[in-house]
């Protein structure tokens, strides 16, 4: 009787579009996070306090109403020096990238991916109608501009780019990324600048004056609200008006809004941060080179590592000692590969030790001498 039932509810069940049935499914290594976070690339120590203080005020009143992100806009473009219509917040810079896809993919379309690269813009794409061409970089990981260039074709419609790029912490030039866009006049071009604050060069100074050029930023790095969900997208207002058309009107909640503007107030915070994250990287680069592990250069908040055959067991074995670290295996050609977060000067000497009793625990300096 009950399998019955069951059969005929199944065979009723609704059933998803195909490209939603075809799409893998994506579960960040989440859960048990409450040791040293160098696995996901957020900010390690905390948001500015000025942001905690606004945060705290927040009346009962204020969480009654729908948020606004209009106003917020207006201060936001302000910063970055554009106009409020060519600037949309977004819950996180993944929404930003959702509503980017679903705006202009279609069937018949191609998006352009380097990669290995951040597996939210296959995740998305693989819900369009489009076509995803990847595009492979070199074992250095360095940014495969001329392949790229020869990927372009008639039917390329989006192409993403991650500047810094991650796993691999690589750039591309800001002449590469203006070739490429010029290029590819009939894609939307996307500068992912998630890392920026780490890296320090920017082409938001260029939006509006291509027709094709989209930068994305977010809150979740240096500013430290990953948790607030909350981040940008520039362009010029024509793109821009089409996105609004998909984005909801609320997605981007009071809290987050409140936050923002305090976040950008206070620079000397995010400057503290961030030299405190440049000069942690360089005494960890020391500490990785001394126990011979190969690592990629690197400019942005994490730094990847070729750990060989036992990269699970040296994950496990970093948890063991409190230290959380990201396996990128998965990712195309890295295999044996993990990436680790940069903190703070004193989170990074923790992180070291774990690492030097880890090497020597599964035996690695020597493996890869
Ligand atoms: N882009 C890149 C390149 C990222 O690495 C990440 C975070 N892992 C994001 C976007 C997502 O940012 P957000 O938290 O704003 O959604």
């Amino acid at each position: 009787m009950t399998e019955a039932i069951t059969e005929a509810v199944t065979s009723i069940s609704p059933a998803p579009r195909m490209r939603v049935k075809a799409m893998k499914e994506y579960h960040p290594p989440l859960g048990c996070r409450d040791l040293l976070r160098l696995d996901f690339n957020e900010n390690t120590f905390a948001c500015s306090p000025r942001v905690k203080e606004v945060l705290g005020s927040i009346s009962g009143d204020a969480l009654t109403r729908y948020p606004e992100r209009e106003p917020v806009e207006v201060i936001v473009a302000a910063h970055l020096g554009l106009a409020p219509e060519q600037v949309a917040l977004t819950n996180g810079v993944d929404e930003a990238i959702h509503v980017l896809f679903e705006t202009f993919l279609e069937a018949g379309d191609e998006i352009l991916l380097p990669v290995p690269t951040y597996t939210m813009y296959e995740v998305y794409a693989s819900a369009t109608d489009a076509r995803i061409v990847a595009v492979q970089a070199d074992d250095d990981l360095q940014f495969p501009f001329e392949r790229l260039l020869a990927a372009i074709t008639s039917k390329t419609k989006v192409i993403a780019i991650a500047n810094p790029n991650s796993p691999s912490g690589s750039v591309a030039t800001r002449a590469q990324l203006l070739e490429l866009a010029q290029r590819a006049s009939r894609a939307v071009f996307l500068v992912d600048e998630a890392y920026f604050h780490f890296h320090g060069e920017t082409v938001i100074d260029l939006v509006g004056t291509l027709p094709n050029l989209v930068v994305a930023r977010t809150f979740s790095k240096a500013y430290g609200l990953a948790g607030l969900r909350l981040g940008l997208i520039t362009g010029p207002v024509e793109l821009m008006r089409w996105m609004r058309r998909v984005l909801s009107p609320y997605s981007v909640n009071s809290l987050a809004l409140a936050c923002l503007p305090p976040a950008l107030e206070d620079a000397a915070y995010i400057d503290w941060y961030v030299s405190e994250v440049l000069a942690a990287r360089t005494e960890f680069e020391a500490a990785l080179d001394s126990v011979k592990l190969r690592r990629w250069r690197t400019r942005a908040n994490f730094i990847l590592v070729d750990i060989g055959p036992r990269h699970a067991e040296f994950v496990h074995h970093m948890r063991a000692a409190g230290v959380l670290v990201r396996d990128r295996s998965n990712d195309p050609g890295c295999d044996g590969r993990v990436r680790i977060t940069i903190g703070t000067r004193e989170q990074m000497r923790q992180a070291v030790v774990a690492l030097n009793n880890t090497v020597v625990a599964l035996n690695l300096g020597a493996e890869a001498q």
